[in-house]
């Protein structure tokens, strides 16, 4: 069980969106916090999603980014996607563990009323439907599993999914505050596992802790940081922090992806669109981004 408590106090004042991952009651407790309003930003510019579906698909990314840093090989991916019944249809999320993430909608302009409490109505948005994760690793099998939705909340799906197919008691808690002119005002979240082993006497304090938590907007919105986050939900729980990674949406799409992509469309197409004198145009669904190659470049493609 790593013990080390480092100083990170530095590193965080130059960071902007990043995660922080510690322990706590002597490790029988696991924790990761992020706070990423730019990623969501960034997602919100390049898809032009309405606040339900910012606040619906920064959740999940933010799930991703924290979920990424878990995993400990580098080239690891994790994707979650969700499928559900409601107007948003459905969100995919990329994430590596170096804090990057890319995700798209498949309706980025969906709006919904508030719900009574005024918070955008996320659960109506995504619907009844599935959950599932994959993580790839290379050289290896990919390892998936797939979850019933408890709620379309996101949250409260994560947190079914640890308990059912990792079997891990934990708390997932993600949470997006829009501006009324749509950019993203807060973006943040946590998530706190009990690992195995772990006795009666810190269940009761993290459940008491967890009961004075109202959301995590509220949090940010009290100016929290992760940290502050983790400290405040593991208080008198000995919280140590152990690493800091920054947090981006980052797609890592190009032309040269995009070449091959068009290429897969076979020689007789390539031949054709040359004769005909067009550009080829790639839309990448994860970023938004279009890659144009013209028929010179569509010819070296045939080479
Ligand atoms: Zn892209």
């Amino acid at each position: 069980m790593e013990t080390d408590v480092i100083d990170f106090s530095d590193a965080r004042m130059r960071l902007g969106d990043h995660i922080v991952r510690g322990v706590a009651a002597d490790g029988m407790v696991r924790a990761f916090a992020i706070t990423a309003k730019d990623t969501v930003q960034t997602a919100h510019e390049n898809h032009g999603t309405s606040p339900l579906v910012s606040a619906a698909l920064g959740r999940l990314m933010m799930a991703g980014q924290m979920m990424g840093v878990m995993y400990k090989s580098d080239d690891e991916l994790i994707t979650l996607t969700v499928r559900g019944d409601g107007p948003i249809g459905g969100l995919t999320v990329t994430a590596n563990n170096r804090g990057q993430v890319k995700g798209f909608a498949n309706h980025p302009n969906v709006w919904l009323s508030l719900k009574a409490d005024e918070h955008l109505d996320v659960g109506s948005g995504v619907g009844k439907g599935t959950l599932s994760v994959v993580v790839d690793r290379p050289g290896a099998m990919p390892y998936s599993s797939q979850v019933e939705l408890v709620s379309g909340e996101i949250g409260e799906d994560l947190t079914y999914y640890f308990a059912v197919s990792d079997q891990i008691p934990t708390s997932v808690g993600v949470g997006v505050l829009v501006d009324t002119d749509t950019s993203i005002r807060q973006a943040g979240g946590f998530i706190v596992q009990l690992m195995p082993g772990h006795l009666d006497f810190v269940v009761d304090q993290l459940e008491e802790n967890l009961s004075k938590v109202t959301s995590v907007t509220d949090l940010l919105e009290a100016g929290m940081s992760p940290t502050d986050m983790l400290h405040h939900v593991l208080r008198d729980m000995d919280y140590q922090e152990l690493e800091v990674v920054p947090a981006e949406f980052h797609c890592g799409c190009d032309d040269v992806r995009a070449g091959r992509a068009v290429a897969a469309l076979g020689e007789s197409t390539l031949r054709e669109m040359i004769e005909n004198g067009e550009t080829a145009e790639v839309y990448c669904h994860f970023c938004g981004k279009r890659h144009y190659l013209s028929p010179d470049e569509l010819h070296e493609l045939l080479g």
